[in-house]
């Protein structure tokens, strides 16, 4: 199945404010929100499908991503595609907060608890880094990265209890959850409710633990994650990956995975910026009579004509051959600085013809005044 457009999911335009993004996503998630439409099924769909829009529109870097690759450009590296429930729960306390949230739905956050139950303690966030080629960095990459972590524990499926019988009702909350709490004011009685701490809001105990895991619901383990590069990113760009760092223990939510790109060196690129620069040495009878030679670029190599009489310190210009943008359709050139390669070493014989031609007119230096300077160069370079 296709895909909507984000835009068209809220109902804005595509230069709409976060603004009014934030309040378009506002009302759909209030007429589709589960508590409201209890089993429908067509009414959660369109409820995480507004979700989704959100967390990618209300993000300027992700849009932008989205702008201009579509749902292409948000696969992997960004919105692990289809969001999970409790993600989009998490999302709303931002949007709402939570004291919006309770009376917009006619009840305290127990609501939201009860129904989408949260359960344990969240995993933490786990960084890695990736190291990326200057060809993968240009056209993007789905890497294969084997993340050492805390993973859910298979035995007890994350509960942390040794098996179905090991869960007891909690005694101090009699299964609910939560305990009241009277207090004597000088305004009377007041009652608060709060979670219950010996369950944790759980409403049950465990009797006996897991061995596997010993109660936690993890395990020390090791995850195969593929993350799709977008093209265009540069040295510390971070991605994320949402729910696939740490696991939560007793079934809490997993962390984060946090991917930080590192660019590996090229062997004869440099970059800078979006351009990439390449330092050319030809022989000087290459620079009198001209010639062809094969330069290396991002993507393999490419051939190029040095006109006969080419100076050194020219530089020629690859369109294109640069790095695009990761949020503009804006692409890179390469950049060539011709060097003439000077002798180092002479025979007898060749010394005698330099020495011969040392005197003649034409070898004498005289600076060109069609050709750009030393600075005009370096301003067409740098801008
Ligand atoms: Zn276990
Ligand atoms: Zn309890």
């Amino acid at each position: 199945m296709s895909k909507r457009d984000y835009y068209e999911v809220l109902g804005v335009s595509r230069n709409a404010t976060q603004d009014e993004i934030k309040k378009a996503y506002r009302k759909i998630a209030l007429q589709y929100h589960p508590d409201r439409n209890p089993g429908n099924k067509e009414a959660e769909e369109k409820f995480k499908e507004a979700a989704e829009a959100y967390e990618v529109l209300s993000d300027p870097e992700k849009r932008a991503q989205y702008d201009r690759f579509g749902h292409a450009g948000m696969r992997g590296g960004f919105s692990g595609g289809g969001m999970r429930m409790e993600d989009i729960f998490s999302q709303f306390s931002d949007i709402f907060g939570d004291d919006i949230f309770g009376s917009f739905f006619g009840g305290s956050t127990r609501t939201r608890s009860s129904s989408h139950r949260q359960t344990g303690t969240r995993g933490s966030n786990l960084r890695i880094k990736v190291r990326l080629t200057y060809e993968e960095m240009a056209n993007g990459v789905q890497k294969k990265i084997k993340v050492k972590k805390y993973v859910p524990c298979d035995v007890c499926g994350g509960s942390g209890a040794k098996d179905k019988g090991s869960f007891q009702t909690c005694s101090t909350c009699g299964g609910s959850g939560q305990v009241r709490r009277v207090t004597q004011t000088f305004l009377g009685q007041m009652q608060t409710v709060m979670t219950c701490p010996t369950c944790n809001g759980e409403g049950t105990v465990i009797t006996s633990r897991c061995s596997n895991c010993k109660g936690t619901g993890r395990v020390y383990g090791e995850e195969t994650i593929y993350v799709d590069i977008p093209a265009g990113v540069q040295e510390g760009m971070q991605l994320s990956m949402s729910g696939k760092g740490n696991a939560g223990e007793h079934g809490g939510l997993a962390g984060d995975l946090l991917i930080v790109v590192e660019e590996e060196p090229h062997p004869y690129l440099h970059r800078e910026g979006l351009n990439v620069a390449y330092d050319l040495y030809i022989s000087f009878p290459e620079a009198v009579f001209g010639t062809t030679v094969e330069v290396p670029t991002i993507d393999g190599k490419a051939k190029i004509k040095i006109p006969p009489g080419t100076q050194s310190g020219k530089i020629f210009r690859l369109k294109g051959k640069g790095f695009p943008s990761l949020n503009s359709y804006e692409r890179g050139d390469e950049l060539i600085h011709v060097n003439i390669w000077v002798p180092q070493h002479l025979s007898p014989e060749e010394k005698e013809m330099l020495e011969k031609m040392q005197h003649s007119p034409n070898f004498q230096p005289q600076p060109d005044k069609s050709e750009k300077s030393f600075f005009e160069r370096i301003k067409d370079i740098f801008g």
